[in-house]
């Protein structure tokens, strides 16, 4: 098979494809120049991605190799869910890295927290950005608490993070306050 032969045959949408079908199309997929094919896979808009046979063979391999249940032990509504590493291998799912089988109702609840935590981690680095504007470049005693806007202890975490990200410096042994400046 040729690469165009296989994206004809995989990459459209709601093609019919029967039993054993992974082991067929992952042979097949070794004797191909994966990356004339990948390309055509990134440039599919997602939903349609999901209805191609490649993916529905791919989610069908996923949910067979883990005994067709959730990890909560669901066995209706199965959906295969792309992990972060899952994504970072979008246009070669035939690896089967980084998909998991989840039911729906966990596999909604898994993007609920990946977008807060999103949303989170946003917010902090805001934080961040702001309290290193109110920093000054030369060494000064700074009482965290003078740095406006948050909690004393979420301040004080941040202005670690800040450090660990080489962005200031902390002399912490100096008496009351830390002496801080930015880098
Ligand atoms: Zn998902
Ligand atoms: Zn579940």
């Amino acid at each position: 098979m040729t690469p165009t032969e296989f994206i004809f045959e995989y990459l459209k949408a709601d093609q019919d494809t029967g039993a054993g079908a992974y082991e067929k199309m992952y042979s097949i997929i070794q004797s191909l120049n994966w990356e004339e094919v990948k390309p055509t896979i990134l440039k599919l808009k997602y939903f349609y991605f999901l209805k191609t046979s490649y993916w529905q063979i791919i989610s069908q391999e996923i949910k067979r190799r883990s005994n067709f249940h959730c990890s909560c032990g669901c066995r209706e509504n199965l959906q295969v869910h792309h992990t972060e590493e899952g994504n970072n291998h979008h246009g070669e799912e035939h690896l089967l890295i980084g998909l998991v089988c989840l039911c729906s109702k966990c596999h909604d609840s898994t993007h609920d927290t990946s977008v807060k935590d999103a949303e989170k981690r946003r917010q902090r680095d805001n934080r961040k950005e702001q309290i290193l504007t109110q920093l000054p470049f030369y060494p000064k005693r700074i009482a965290e608490e003078s740095i406006s806007g948050s909690s004393f202890t979420l301040t004080r975490k941040l202005l670690e993070e800040l450090e660990h990200d080489r962005k200031i410096s902390i002399d912490k042994n100096v008496y009351r306050g830390w002496l801080i400046y930015r880098q």
